[in-house]
This record gives C-alpha cells, sequence and structure tokens, in this order.
C-alpha cells in the first residue's frame, strides 16, 4: 500500500489536522492501492504561511541559483524512474510504456527546458526613458488534474521556481503519489524550506481554499471547465491572477492530398494516447467527403495495432479509464451519439469482451457526425472520435472553428500553402502540422474557453511574474 496521509509543509511531511482520508484506485483492477488525507483548510492555510515566510528570500535568489535548484530537480528525479513509472501506471492505469516514454518523460523535460529557457531570460532591460523589471508574482497555489500526474504538476512547479515564486500544490486526488514523489524530489534537491509545499484533499475544500486565499497571489490550474470558472469567480474577490487551462474538442483537418492511411493513424493515435484523456487530443476527424469511405477503412484497419488492456504489459498502447466516474460519463456520450443518429463505425456501449474488471472502455468511432450534435462539441476524455466530412476547405475549417475550445488544431497533407493557410485560419493555441514533434519551449495554452495564459518554456516563466515599469531612471 501507498498509503502517506501527510502533507509536505515548510520542507516537511507533516500530520494533518483532520482525519478524512481518501482512497486512491487503480482504474486496471478497480482495487485501493493506498489512502491520502482529505486536508483541512488548516492544512492549507499553514502551507500558505510557510510559502508566504519565504517569499521575501526566495523571490530574491539569483538566476544562476534557480538554474541550479532546477538542474537539481531533474537530476533527483532520474533516480526515480522506475518508482515514478510504477507508480503512474498503478493511478492512473497508464499502460507501463506510456508512463515512461510519455508520462516520466515530459514531467522530466519541464524542469531541463524551463532551466535552457531562464539562461536567456530577460529580468529586466533597459527601454530608453525606463526600465522594464519582471519580478516573481508572489505566494502561488497550483490546482492540477489527473490525467497528466508529472506534466502537469512539473510544467507549473518549474515555471514557479524559475519567477522566484513559491507554491502551495494540490494535486489531484485520483493521481496523488506521483506529486508525493515530485515532493520528495524536491525536498532532496535542497530547495529552500517553505518554496514548495503539497497539501492533498479535495478540491471543494483545498482547492476552493487556494481560489479564495488572501495571501495567494496566483493561481494556475489545469482541469475542467465547470472548476475553471469556479476559481475566476473566487479569485475575483481578491483580484487575483489566474492562469487556466481547460480542455478542448480539437479539430483535424484532413487536406484531400493526404495520404489516407497516415491520417487514420494520426486520428487513432490521438484517441488511443492516454485513453483518449488528452486536452490537446483531436476528437475530431474533419475529412473531404471524397475520402470518407477510404478513410473508415483505414480506421477499421489501423484501430487493431493500438493494443488495448493490462497496463501491465509492455506492447499494450492504451489501458483504462482513470475512475468508474469517468467511465461512466464517457459511456453516456456514447449513448449520446447513438441517440443523435451519428453512425457507429466501431466500438460502442459497454466494457471489451474480457475485460469486465477495470474501467475499459471500447475504442469508438462515430461517422456521419454532424458538428452540432452533442459528441462533437463536448469533451469527452475518453477514446472517442467523431468523423465529419467536408466539401471545401471554407467548410472545413467553419467546422474546425465552430466550437467554445480553441486549445489545439491539426492539419496533415502535401501543399506547403494550404498548410500554412488552414494553420493561419484555425483559432486555437498550437497548431501541429504533419504530426510535427511535441517542442517544451514552444507555449501551450488555448484561446476562447479552452483557457487564459500558457505553460511551458519562457511563455510559462512569464505568468509567475509581475511587470513594473521604473520612470526616469535607466539600468
Ligand atoms: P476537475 O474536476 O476540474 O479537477 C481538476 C482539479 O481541480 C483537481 O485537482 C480537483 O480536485 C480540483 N477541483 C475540483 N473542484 C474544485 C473547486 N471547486 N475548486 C478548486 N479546485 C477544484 O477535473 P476532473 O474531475 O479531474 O475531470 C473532469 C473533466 O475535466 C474531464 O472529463 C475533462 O473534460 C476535464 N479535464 C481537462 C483536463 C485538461 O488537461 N485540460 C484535465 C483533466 C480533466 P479533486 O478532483 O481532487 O477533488
Ligand atoms: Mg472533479
Amino acid at each position: 500500500m501507498r498509503t502517506n496521509v501527510k502533507h509536505f509543509i515548510n520542507g516537511d511531511w507533516v500530520e494533518s489536522t483532520g482525519t478524512d482520508t481518501i482512497d486512491v484506485i487503480n482504474p486496471a483492477t478497480e482495487e485501493v492501492i493506498g489512502k491520502i488525507s482529505s486536508g483541512t483548510e488548516e492544512d492549507l492555510n499553514k502551507a500558505v504561511v510557510a510559502a508566504k515566510a519565504v517569499l521575501p528570500s526566495f523571490s530574491e535568489t539569483t538566476k544562476e541559483e534557480r538554474i541550479d535548484m532546477l538542474k537539481a530537480i531533474a537530476s533527483e528525479y532520474e533516480k526515480r524512474k522506475d518508482e515514478l513509472v510504477e507508480v503512474i501506471t498503478e493511478e492512473l492505469g497508464s499502460p507501463v510504456t506510456m508512463s515512461e516514454k510519455v508520462h516520466y518523460q515530459m514531467g522530466y523535460n519541464h524542469f531541463t527546458h524551463v532551466a535552457k529557457a531562464l539562461k536567456s531570460f530577460v529580468f529586466e532591460e533597459n527601454r530608453g526613458n525606463h526600465i522594464i523589471r519582471k519580478e516573481t508574482i508572489g505566494v502561488s497555489g497550483l490546482i492540477t488534474p489527473w490525467n497528466f500526474p508529472t506534466n502537469q504538476v512539473s510544467t507549473k512547479i518549474a515555471s514557479a521556481i524559475a519567477a522566484g515564486s513559491p507554491v502551495v500544490l494540490k494535486p489531484a486526488s485520483r493521481t496523488p503519489f506521483a506529486a508525493m514523489i515530485l515532493a520528495e524530489v524536491i525536498q532532496k534537491a535542497g530547495i529552500p524550506k517553505g518554496a514548495f509545499n503539497l497539501v492533498n484533499g479535495t478540491g471543494s475544500i483545498i482547492g476552493n481554499r487556494i481560489s479564495t486565499h488572501p495571501d495567494i497571489d496566483f493561481v494556475s490550474f489545469t482541469g475542467s471547465g465547470k472548476v475553471g470558472e469556479k476559481i475566476m469567480k473566487n479569485s475575483a474577490k481578491t483580484i487575483k491572477k489566474v492562469a487556466l487551462e481547460l480542455g478542448g474538442k480539437s479539430p483535424l483537418i484532413v487536406l484531400d492530398d493526404a495520404d489516407v492511411n497516415e491520417a487514420a493513424k494520426t486520428a487513432i493515435s490521438h484517441i488511443m494516447m492516454n485513453t483518449g484523456q488528452v486536452c490537446s487530443a483531436a476528437t475530431r476527424a474533419i475529412i473531404p467527403v471524397t475520402m470518407k469511405n477510404d478513410f473508415e477503412e483505414a480506421i477499421k484497419h489501423t484501430l487493431p495495432s493500438f493494443k488495448y488492456g493490462d497496463p501491465k504489459k509492455t506492447d499494450v498502447k492504451t489501458g483504462p479509464v482513470v475512475s468508474k466516474e469517468q467511465w461512466e460519463t464517457v459511456q453516456s456520450y456514447i449513448k449520446k451519439g447513438i441517440d443523435e443518429g451519428a453512425t457507429l463505425l466501431v466500438g460502442g456501449l459497454g466494457k471489451p469482451k474480457g475485460m469486465e474488471t477495470g474501467y475499459f472502455v471500447k475504442p469508438t468511432v462515430f461517422t456521419d457526425v454532424s458538428n452540432d450534435m452533442v459528441i462533437a462539441q463536448e469533451e469527452i476524455f475518453g477514446p472517442v472520435l467523431s468523423i465529419i466530412a467536408y466539401n471545401d476547405l471554407e467548410e472545413a475549417l467553419n467546422i474546425a472553428n465552430d466550437t467554445v475550445y480553441g486549445l489545439a488544431g491539426y492539419v496533415v497533407g502535401k501543399n506547403k500553402d494550404t498548410l500554412s493557410y488552414v494553420a493561419n485560419k484555425i483559432k486555437a493555441g498550437q497548431i501541429t502540422v504533419n504530426n510535427g514533434k511535441i517542442d517544451f519551449m514552444a507555449p501551450f495554452g488555448g484561446y476562447k474557453q479552452s483557457g487564459i495564459g500558457r505553460e511551458w518554456g519562457d511563455f510559462g516563466i512569464e505568468e509567475f511574474l509581475e511587470i513594473k515599469a521604473i520612470l526616469g531612471m535607466s539600468s
């Protein structure tokens, strides 16, 4: 059992002031793998006091000192690789190969890339008749979701440390143990006491208090739009800055000169990766009507190459969804798609044969979807794809942008001018052309209801800073 009912406050693991606990469940086995504390407001207040106390000294550390801290964290993190991979597999249900190659690695990359971004980051600059200084925003509250237990947490922590901002983190209560290993990593790396604090508990108690606490100056949140809205409302009372990363319904536009098999592979990889629990996943494949039959055949042909099942097996690429609630949500959307009259191409309701234990979902692809259907408008967060056909490029772009979201967009095809035209026209924060590689220096974040602000690299550091103009002096 991984039980640890303590919080990490002011450099030490401390008992909670309450006695309530939360069970953490392995979604592949439905078994309890450990307990954490369901923290109290008093626990959170203690962590804020610690963060506030270290703020004056931590915010004045030099760039070099912060780079050293980030490097020390990366090096301690590497030492915990096997354990992190195991924990992510257990608490998220992520297949072990993905836990290593995606989750473990993303967590590591944020520390090393932010260290690199920090090296060339300009905190003070002379602009003729004034000086611009970028200063630590203050104490930051971090609230993270369960879908990327290391990535979501480490992008925020790395940026905060780079900016000299002490933090209080509340990780998702479904996947807290990877974050707790990170706390041990940070402790080992010798980060000043109070600069990093972790308080476990529910969103309604700890998360809510983070967004209302008068001594927290900035809240960086990743999760659902519903909770994002609450955080904005709560933060308004003390005019706290908020950064929100809130998911999407991203389009994949397939051009008429694209290789149909490659395009199908791209579409399938998006819904199978992390069992579709990816905020930036392409969940609407927008394809030329002339390609429809071939694309559907290619989808049916490609799907079996993504093996799903027991996350402990190294050849498995897709595991269960994270929880019973998430399983039920995904089922309700599959039912909705059927009721709305979309054509079920593969998958459907219920658990896959032989996978009755665990929150396994049948990878499901709907075709003949029209963009006004609920399955094309709402974020499902499971392995469900909608195929939508278009007649001409302008129609494809209208469909792509007809959404309240704007986190990411994807385009595949051959003609360079058309690729570039489409990349410029999709209203979203990150566009990927022909499966371009992930870049940890590129900003990540959304237009419209996908959020406010950017994470990763130098743009991530900016979020944890205030801008000051000094007039009448030059440096
Ligand atoms: P969520 O409810 O928004 O939770 C995200 C985080 O916020 C968790 O740490 C959660 O705590 C906390 N929280 C919950 N209520 C809160 C409140 N009133 N005030 C402050 N913090 C609060 O997201 P979820 O339950 O994990 O997933 C639900 C849906 O959100 C998904 O189906 C998906 O559509 C979306 N989602 C998006 C992303 C993304 O990357 N953009 C990631 C995950 C989920 P506890 O859960 O521990 O109580
Ligand atoms: Mg929730």
